[in-house]
């Protein structure tokens, strides 16, 4: 089973991921991640990356591509994929279906997590984790039960993300409006689109994936 989550940030795509990694032993391959990992080892990638990043513009698609197409020569074939932040271009949507092709698998769903656009302005410069577990809260939704400790590993260190400001979170938005929405008709053409509602709580949003999934 490999999978696209696709949504405008904030809408959750990386909670889910994460949830369908815990529940169904799917691997996350989020161009995201790779790329924060990348500016924090400072590798030639993560140069070319980090100002673009904190301008909340797109990296080049060649980048992000052969970002996944690594990824995707290390898994092993029985796992499930969940592309989370990829493709974010026709350009990658085109090289998403080589990849697949090259390493002998198939696209089976598109989840578009459809979200409010003021809601997610509201989500996102609010969002932190534990620097150490990862553990999800927001400043306004969801804080640790003791302020200051995370409810799940104890620890005091938290941390934002540096693209989670404003200015920039209407930048990806832009982008995504731009750039991101128009590469759906692609996969509703092939009739592999479900929207979920994104606004609703964590748990209806998975139930509902999980029933795409089961389809
Ligand atoms: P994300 O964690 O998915 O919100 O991505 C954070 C930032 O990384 C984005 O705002 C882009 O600057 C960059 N990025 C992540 N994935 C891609 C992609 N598929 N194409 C271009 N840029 C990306």
């Amino acid at each position: 089973m490999n999978i696209i989550l696709l949504g405008p940030p904030g809408a959750g795509k990386g909670t889910q991921a994460g949830l369908l990694v815990a529940n169904h032993g799917m691997k996350q391959l989020s161009t995201g991640d790779m790329l924060r990992a990348a500016v924090k080892a400072q590798t030639p990638v993560g140069l070319e990356a980090k100002a673009i990043m904190e301008r909340g513009e797109f990296v080049s698609d060649a980048i992000v591509s052969a970002l996944i197409d690594d990824e995707l020569a290390a898994m092993g074939d029985g796992t499930g994929a969940i592309f989370d932040g990829y493709p974010r271009t026709q350009a990658q949507a085109v090289s998403l279906d080589e990849l697949l092709a090259k390493h002998g698998r198939v696209l089976n769903h598109v989840i578009e997590l459809a979200v409010d656009e003021d809601a997610l302005v509201d989500r996102i410069t609010g969002r932190f984790t534990c620097a150490n577990c990862g553990e999800g809260y927001h400043e306004r939704h969801k804080l640790p039960e003791v302020e200051g400790v995370c409810d799940r590993c104890s620890s005091t260190e938290f941390k934002r993300r540096k693209d989670d400001t404003e200015e920039t979170v209407r930048t990806r938005m832009t982008e995504y409006r731009a750039k991101t929405a128009p590469i759906l008709p692609i996969y509703d053409a092939r009739d592999i689109v479900t929207r979920v509602d994104g606004m609703a709580d964590i748990e209806a949003v998975t139930a509902a994936i999980n029933t795409v999934l089961a389809s």
